[in-house]
């Protein structure tokens, strides 16, 4: 089923062996340096970078100033939007229902459209929690994303979905079942068992490995505390220490998680999570909206990384994450969009920019956060949390060339100091339409501000239609869905979480 791509061609003919460029930002906290080459060896490194005269670099190049790529920390690979499917914005705990609205389409489309789209806004690594159309199928559906993130070119970590309690609600399902009407009982209580056990999926990631190439790895993801059987995490967390797998991990997204934590683990959340090894340096958590500021602190202290996702917490209604404690506990915190980024527009650029002003209060107690965080966030932790310790994240002799080029005439266009301040700019300003350039592993994916490896409005297309169709045969049951989105409102009514 589906759409294939448009022919790439051989990878050497997409290979980019030098670039000019008038600023070259080298990362976060580097000065800015005036127009430079950049070297590319064939192992897709930086061979050199040496400054150059002005007069040669053409206007065309002049007018460019070079980045690290942003990384993408914690993702879901919507390239059909949950708005397009009629899911509307609330919290979390109702919109989860809602997402079964979704018809079932081609899992290559879907997922090489949202990385063709990020890599349009300067992404050159995303975490991809998958989300599952048809468990059974989950082994065809990781070959798919792993073609889609070789024809697209950037770095995908694929985080496996383990997933084995707590369907529907966080507690026992008989009190949200009793708030259904009788007619949907029996369906919601047969939705409830059914899932793949943990051995099930160690079995099936032993499979998925052959899917694994250069930009394509599988890291274990326990959908979150409240979706996986403590037995789960455990055994995860030690797979985990012996295979060096990363873990990716939801973590007290929504107060209501947070309840149910507090109810049910007595020696502390955190502290049982601790016990059975999760937390390591080899751990993303996702969210983290409802940590504590001690949490924040164990956190920094066994080196797990935080994935921030602000866009995502305000349109599903969690609040916002503690990111002042997080990096005064020096907790490494990376951003995501989790699909869900604030103007639905999947722009890496503009997240920088929320998080920035959203957190920036000028008060005693509140030091505003230092803006080069939220960059080396975007720019070298996130990528961490996808690639491991590759030396990426910054511009430098023998780091991989994963590059982006942005459009810095445009940003400074009304500039009238002669000496435009980037880092304000990058942040004040950058989106997506400023993207001129992309290069993974020094092979160009964007160019002009398109994604060059796939046809991505041939793909958009292709999967508009096909979702169209797919809705008009089998349309979602309404009914349903609005039963149980009743019944899960009525059950947290009622406290039943803790
Ligand atoms: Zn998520």
């Amino acid at each position: 089923m589906g759409v294939q791509p448009l022919p790439v061609g051989p990878p050497g003919e997409q290979m980019v062996q030098t670039l000019r460029v008038g600023r070259v930002l080298p990362s976060a906290t580097a000065a800015l340096l005036g127009p430079t080459q950049v070297d590319i060896g064939d192992d897709g490194r930086i061979a050199a970078i040496r400054p150059v005269a002005e007069g040669d670099v053409s206007p065309d190049e002049a007018r460019l100033m070079l980045t690290p790529a942003l990384c993408n920390a914690h993702d879901h690979g919507r390239g059909l939007s949950t708005l397009a499917f009629g899911a509307v914005d609330q919290a979390l705990e109702t919109w989860l229902p809602d997402l079964a609205r979704q018809p079932k389409i081609d899992p290559y489309l879907n997922a090489a459209v949202a990385f063709a789209r990020l890599a349009e806004s300067g992404v050159g690594a995303v975490n991809h929690c998958h989300n599952t159309q048809d468990g059974a199928a989950l082994l065809a559906e990781a070959e798919a994303v792993s073609r889609a993130a070789r024809d697209v070119g950037i770095a995908v970590a694929f985080a496996w979905p383990f997933f084995d309690r707590n369907p529907f609600v966080y507690g026992p399902l008989a009190g949200m079942i009793d708030q259904l009407p009788a007619a949907y009982r029996d369906a919601v209580a047969g939705r409830s068992g059914g899932f793949r056990t943990c051995a099930q999926n160690m079995a099936l990631i032993e499979q998925a490995t052959a899917f694994e190439h250069a930009r394509f790895k599988i890291q274990y993801h326990p959908v979150a505390p409240q979706w996986a059987q403590d037995e789960t995490l455990a055994a995860i967390a030690e797979a985990s220490t012996r295979d060096g797998r990363r873990i990716h991990i939801h973590l007290l997204e929504t107060e209501r998680q947070r309840e149910w934590a507090d109810r049910h683990y007595p020696e502390g959340f955190l502290a049982f999570l601790d016990r059975i090894g999760l937390l390591s340096p080899r751990l993303t958590v996702a969210h983290a909206v409802w940590l504590r500021a001690d949490e924040c602190a164990l956190l920094a202290d066994r080196g797990v990384t935080v994935s921030i996702n602000l866009s995502s917490n305000l349109r599903l209604r969690s609040g916002l994450p503690p990111l002042g404690a997080l990096l005064s506990a020096q907790t490494p915190v990376a951003l995501g969009l989790d699909g869900m980024s604030l103007d639905d527009d999947q722009d890496m650029l503009r997240e920088l920019r929320l998080v920035q002003n959203s957190f920036a209060r000028p008060a005693k107690n509140h030091p505003s956060i230092d803006p080069t965080l939220i960059l080396d966030g975007a720019l070298r932790i996130g990528r961490r949390t996808i690639l491991g310790d590759d030396g990426g994240g910054h511009i430098a002799v023998g780091a991989p060339a994963d590059l982006l080029a942005l459009d810095f005439a445009a940003l400074a266009s009304d500039d009238i100091t002669g000496a435009p301040d980037a880092m304000a700019l990058l942040l004040g300003r950058a989106q997506r339409r400023h993207v001129v350039r992309l290069i993974v592993a020094g092979r160009e994916i964007v160019a002009d501000g398109r994604c060059r490896t796939v046809d991505l409005p041939a793909l958009e297309s292709a999967l508009i239609e096909q979702a169209r169709l797919a809705y008009r045969t089998s349309p979602p049951d309404m009914a349903l869905i609005r039963g149980i989105q009743s019944a899960v409102g009525a059950y947290y009514e009622a406290d039943l979480h803790r």
